[in-house]
């Protein structure tokens, strides 16, 4: 190409600043990369640290990273516009259909899930109630709820005005029930449950009150997203973004149509409920579709194996300094039930503790997040990109090295 020729066609690409500094230097320096568009890379632009994510999905790490079949939904589905209603009718019934339950809609988040759930559970279709929420008229709505369940993520109930009532076992549940009862939450992933599932569901059919699971964090097995409408819960949550791998600001509720149907009548868009604040936008809802589709068609046999051998890789390489032992540990969930690698030293040959690691791997470049228990640092493998698990595995051994006796 003659350098009149080149010139014409880089005046008809988007002129940015970046493009015009590199066409300044045209005649040293004439490549084939120069006609593409430099790729803007904005975690430079403004400032904005990339960690690597040796842990688990948290919410203030921004959840997880979404597959690229969930970005190909969100940039495939941005070029039009969408009827709302529509597109949660479409986007509920078939998520619905794959999950075996009468009706599902699309939230935004676990928490949000929880705030719809217990408002769909206080008005029904009632627009009067709806329009008054959390102003309700009369004795609070209450929500009965296991003492040993009750977490932070409760204030989601609490939002929508109902009080939580705490209950100690099947018989105290039973007497707790009156005419103010709207709910019963069952917080999945609680240490301790002096209720079963079983005996829950049991106390509260008997008394026709609707049951609300939380399993927000409660996948892999996959088989969870199925176990707990079939056991009988009325309502379940799943969040969109841990490892389902979809949209961050995205979750599930799935359960009874007409429970359903009254979550999404206290929710965007319509124009003031108070499930509006927490819109999902057309994207996030084709994003969430295809992260659920992407993780019910997953080989989930083949991705565990995965994370087995990368907590082996990574392991093999720190047990070459002295002292280091490595141990993969299966979290039993429900919440994060996944593997993990646990690394030990003795602290007499190798001077740091796994404190002291997890600030320099914080603090270094890049910027990696690890986990802590006792004497062991654990570093956490299902969230790592396929290229970042040998760089994981020897800045570990780096900082464990440059503490090592001699
Ligand atoms: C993460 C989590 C939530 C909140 O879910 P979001 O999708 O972040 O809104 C609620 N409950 C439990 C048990 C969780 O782990």
């Amino acid at each position: 190409m003659k350098r009149r020729n080149l010139i014409k066609s880089l005046s008809i690409l988007p002129f940015t600043g970046a493009l015009a500094a590199r066409a300044s230097s045209i005649h040293k320096t004439i490549t084939p990369a120069l006609t593409a568009a430099p790729k803007r890379d904005l975690f430079k632009e403004l400032g904005v640290t990339p960690v690597i994510n040796a842990s688990v999905t948290m919410t203030f790490l921004s959840g997880s990273l979404m597959l690229p079949e969930v970005l190909e939904a969100i940039n495939s589905t941005s070029h039009d516009f969408a009827n709302m209603y529509e597109l949660q009718d479409k986007v509920g019934g078939k998520i619905a259909e794959m999950l075996h339950v009468e009706a599902a809609m699309v939230t935004s988040g676990a928490a949000c899930a929880m705030v719809l759930g217990t408002a769909a559970c206080i008005t029904g279709t009632d627009a009067e109630k709806i329009k008054m929420l959390p102003n309700h008229p009369g004795p609070r709505p209450e929500v009965i709820m296991q003492k040993t369940h009750r977490y932070l993520f409760d204030q989601a109930v609490s939002t929508t005005g109902a009080k939580i009532i705490e209950v100690e076992d099947a018989d105290e549940m039973a007497k707790a029930i009156n005419s103010n009862t709207v709910m019963a939450l069952f917080f999945n992933a609680a240490d301790k449950s002096s209720i079963t599932h079983e005996d829950f569901l049991k106390v509260a059919k008997a008394k026709n009150i609707p049951t609300f699971l939380d399993a927000a964090a409660d996948v892999p097995p996959v088989e969870n997203l199925f176990k707990f409408q079939k056991m009988g819960f009325d309502l379940v949550t799943f969040s969109g973004g841990k490892m389902m791998r979809g949209p961050q600001s995205a979750g599930l509720l799935f359960g009874r149509k007409d429970l359903i149907t009254a979550a999404r009548l206290n929710h965007s868009p319509h124009e003031a409920p108070i499930g509006r604040p927490m819109k999902v936008n057309k994207e996030e809802m084709f994003g969430m579709y295809a992260a659920l589709k992407s993780y019910l068609d997953r080989d989930h046999k083949k991705e565990w194996a995965d994370w087995l051998l990368r907590a082996k890789t990574i392991g093999t390489k720190l047990e070459a300094l002295p002292t280091v032992k490595t141990e993969t540990v299966i979290d039993p969930g429900p919440a994060n039930n996944f593997p993990s690698l646990f690394v030990r030293w003795d602290p007499n040959k190798i001077r740091t503790k796994p404190k002291d690691v997890l600030v320099a791997l914080k603090n270094g470049t890049p910027s990696i997040v690890a986990n802590d228990k006792g004497d062991a640092l654990i570093v956490g493998v299902v969230l790592l990109r396929e290229d970042q698990i040998a760089v994981v595995g020897n800045r570990v051994k780096e900082i464990l090295q440059q503490a090592l006796t001699a």
